[in-house]
């Protein structure tokens, strides 16, 4: 297990784009514990494979360093990094068996033949395959294959780090669930350092513990799920965790006061503002109170989606998204109020300012 340091990473694709400054990955600067289970989750096109190769080394970056443990690794392979790396697809070895698929990275590595048969034998157990050790992989569902793909990584005891690419993109919704418990279980039990890439909130939320959150080539915030909600620091991650995700809407602050359209929003305290920029307000949909007390809003859509209902209002001619219990009644003259403590306020660059 290794701690990572980036340092001041940058890759462009080619030399046409680093002349254009044309970076897929801008500046990454981070180092993650030893151990840790990360989740790097953000937009399709935000870098996040990007990073996950220059982690492993299939990729060079243009720019920084790499290191595990303090060792520059930057120009080593994969496999002299010790990583184990699973893909958005399945990567087996059609003509061999299951348990020859999965014993093939130790025995590569002169593991001794006793060890490998414990090993696979508690892989084929953790990922559902111990009925099928000895088919061919070739008989196999994609399904199947990929938990193959999802073990081989596993199944080494002392790699540095194990890296997972939407690893259950190809996995049916039960087995997902499954696996991914699964994951967390054994990261608690092996503390190896795990980075798990996806686009899915539910997946990063629920595998990782602290999920590092990519836009536009860059790492916009480091946190625990609970962080990213109640404490977003900019306003992607407000928007992008939760769902539906954090209203935001322009406005002007007087002392502890908000000022949207012709509304006035209580804070509970005087925001320490510089210079004279932009204001736009966060409030996540939980913590707007719709009723009879309080501001105006129209209803444009009430949305159920089983235990609650999303209501679509419009605020002061902005969108907002109100999530109310399933059994609420919406009131033929609704009103909102904000709950205080729950309100963001984020500066023209984006950043929270009462963090
Ligand atoms: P996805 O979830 O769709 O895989 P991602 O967040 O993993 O997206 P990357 O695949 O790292 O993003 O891509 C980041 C940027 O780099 C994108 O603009 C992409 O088009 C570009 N890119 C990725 N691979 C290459 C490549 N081999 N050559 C040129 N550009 C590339």
């Amino acid at each position: 297990m290794a701690r990572i340091t980036l340092e001041h990473i940058r890759h462009a694709y080619s030399e046409k784009a680093k002349a254009a400054g044309d970076y897929a990955l801008k500046e990454v600067h981070h180092e993650w514990e030893d151990g840790g289970a990360y989740a790097l989750l953000g937009p399709s096109g935000c870098g996040k494979t990007t990073l996950l190769n220059i982690i492993s080394g299939l990729l060079t970056p243009s720019d920084g360093r790499i290191l595990f443990d303090g060792k520059d690794v930057t120009q080593l392979s994969t496999e002299e990094r010790n990583i184990a790396q699973v893909f958005q697809f399945p990567v087996v070895y059609d003509t061999m068996t299951v348990f020859d698929n999965l014993a093939f990275p130790l025995r590569n590595r002169k593991v001794p033949e006793a060890e490998v048969k414990k090993r696979v034998n508690e892989i084929l157990e953790m990922t559902d395959l111990a009925g099928m050790a000895k088919r061919r992989a070739q008989r196999l569902t994609a399904d199947q294959k990929q938990k193959i793909s999802l073990g081989r990584g596993l199944v080494r005891a002392n790699v540095n780090a194990i890296l997972f690419d939407e690893p259950l993109t190809v996995i049916d919704p039960h087995m997902k669930w499954v696996l991914r418990s699964q994951l967390k279980r054994l990261h608690r039990q092996s503390r190896f350092t795990m980075v798990y890439v996806t686009h899915d909130q539910t997946e990063a939320l629920t595998f990782a513990d602290k999920v590092i959150v990519m836009h536009d080539g860059q790492i916009v915030q480091i946190g625990t799920p609970a962080e990213l909600f109640e404490r977003p620091s900019h306003t992607f991650v407000g928007y992008f965790i939760g769902s539906p995700g954090m209203n935001i809407m322009p406005a002007a602050i007087d002392g502890a006061t908000a000022r949207v359209g012709d509304q006035s929003i209580a804070l509970s305290a005087v925001p320490a503002l510089k210079g004279q920029g932009r204001i736009e307000l966060g409030i996540r949909p939980e913590f707007i109170k719709l009723g009879r007390e309080g501001m105006p809003v129209t209803i444009n859509k009430v949305e159920d989606i089983g235990r609650q209902k999303i209501v679509r209002a419009s605020f002061c001619g902005q969108p907002i998204s109100i999530v109310v219990p399933e059994d609420d009644e919406i009131p033929a003259d609704p009103r909102v109020t904000f709950e205080k403590q729950a309100i963001g306020i984020f500066s023209d660059s984006w950043r929270a300012m009462n963090e």
